[in-house]
C-alpha cells in the first residue's frame, strides 16, 4: 500500500531505550538502514543486540544531544555509515518530576537542555543530509504533556514539550524549500521499562483513565512515526499526531463512565 522505506537512513536519538527503541525497531522491520543514539553503552549495545537479532541493519553511537560537537558527530557517523540521513527522529528526552516551588535552575537547565535545545541541535546538525535526501523527514517525538495536559511535577518538562512544537512551525516553513517535513508524534501513556518499574497497579490506575483503556505500546508510537516518514506522508509539514488512546477527550472522570 505505502511505498516501501527499505533502505533508508534513519537516526532515532534515544533510541536505545523505551520509544526510541520501539521506532527504531519498527523502521529496521520495514527494512530501514537505522543509527540509534544515546549515552549509555550498554543500553546501546542491547538495544543493537536486540532490534538486530531479526537481520535488522543497525548500529549505535554514543552521544549526549545537548552538546552541539555530539549532535555533528551523529551527522558524520550516519553520513559515514549510512551515506546520508533520510529520517531523523528525535526523540530523546528525560523527565525528571520537580515541584515548581523547588525547581532549581539545574533542574530546569538539564531538562530544557536534553529536550528542546536537544531536539534543536540535533535537526540542526542533519539539516545538509536531510536535505540532500531529497526527501528528508524529521519526526520529533513530543507529548501530550505541556502541549495540551498538564501533570504536577512536570512544568519544565511541559515547557520542553511545547516548545517543540514552537520549534517545529517555523522549522517547518524554512525546511520546506529543501524538501524536508517536520512533524511530530505526541503520546500519551507508553508502556517503557521505566513504567513497568512502578508496578502493575499504578499501570491500572492510568489505564482507568484512558478511554481504551490501555497504555500504548512503544511500536504503535513507531508506527505514527513511519507513516510520517513515507513518501505517502510528504505533503504533510508542520503537523502533530496524538497518540494516546484518547487520554486527553475526557471532560470529567464522569465522561468515562458512559
Ligand atoms: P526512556 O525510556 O527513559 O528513554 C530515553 C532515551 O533517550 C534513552 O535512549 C536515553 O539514553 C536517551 N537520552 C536521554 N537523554 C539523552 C541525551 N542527553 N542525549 C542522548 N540521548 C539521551 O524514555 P521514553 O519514555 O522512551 O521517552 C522517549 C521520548 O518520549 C522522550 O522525549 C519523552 O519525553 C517522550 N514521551 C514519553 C512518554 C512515555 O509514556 N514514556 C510519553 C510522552 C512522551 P541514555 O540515557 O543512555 O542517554
Amino acid at each position: 500500500m505505502f511505498t516501501s522505506i527499505a533502505g533508508r537512513a534513519v537516526v532515532v536519538t534515544g533510541g536505545t531505550r523505551g520509544i526510541g527503541k520501539g521506532i527504531a525497531k519498527v523502521f529496521a522491520g520495514a527494512g530501514a538502514r537505522v543509527l540509534i543514539v544515546g549515552r549509555d553503552a550498554e543500553a546501546a549495545k542491547a538495544a543493537v543486540t536486540e532490534v538486530s537479532a531479526g537481520g535488522a541493519e543497525i548500529s549505535h553511537v554514543l552521544a549526549d544531544v545537548s552538546r552541539r560537537e555530539d549532535c555533528e558527530r551523529i551527522a558524520a557517523t550516519a553520513t559515514q555509515r549510512l551515506g546520508g540521513i533520510d529520517v531523523l527522529c528525535a526523540n530523546a528526552g528525560i523527565f525528571p518530576a520537580a515541584p515548581l516551588a523547588e525547581m532549581t535552575d539545574e533542574d530546569i537547565e538539564e531538562v530544557l537542555g536534553t529536550n528542546l535545545k536537544g531536539t534543536i541541535l540535533s535537526v540542526q546538525a542533519c539539516l545538509n543530509p536531510l536535505a540532500a535526501s531529497g526527501r528528508g523527514r524529521v519526526i520529533l517525538t513530543s507529548s501530550i504533556t505541556g502541549p495540551i495536559t498538564g501533570f504536577p511535577g512536570w512544568a519544565h518538562y511541559g515547557a520542553s514539550k511545547a516548545g517543540q512544537l514552537g520549534f517545529l512551525r517555523t522549522a517547518a516553513i524554512e525546511l520546506a524549500a529543501s524538501g524536508i517535513t517536520v512533524n511530530a508524534v505526541l503520546p500519551g501513556n507508553i508502556v517503557t521499562e521505566g513504567l513497568d518499574d512502578l508496578g502493575e497497579e499504578y499501570q491500572a490506575q492510568m489505564a482507568a483513565a484512558i478511554p481504551l483503556r490501555r497504555l500504548g505500546t512503544v511500536e504503535e508510537i513507531g508506527y505514527a512515526a513511519l507513516f510520517l516518514a513515507t513518501d505517502e506522508a510528504g505533503y504533510i509539514t508542520g503537523q502533530t499526531i496524538v497518540v494516546d488512546g484518547g487520554q486527553v477527550l475526557p471532560e470529567s472522570l464522569s465522561a468515562l463512565d458512559g
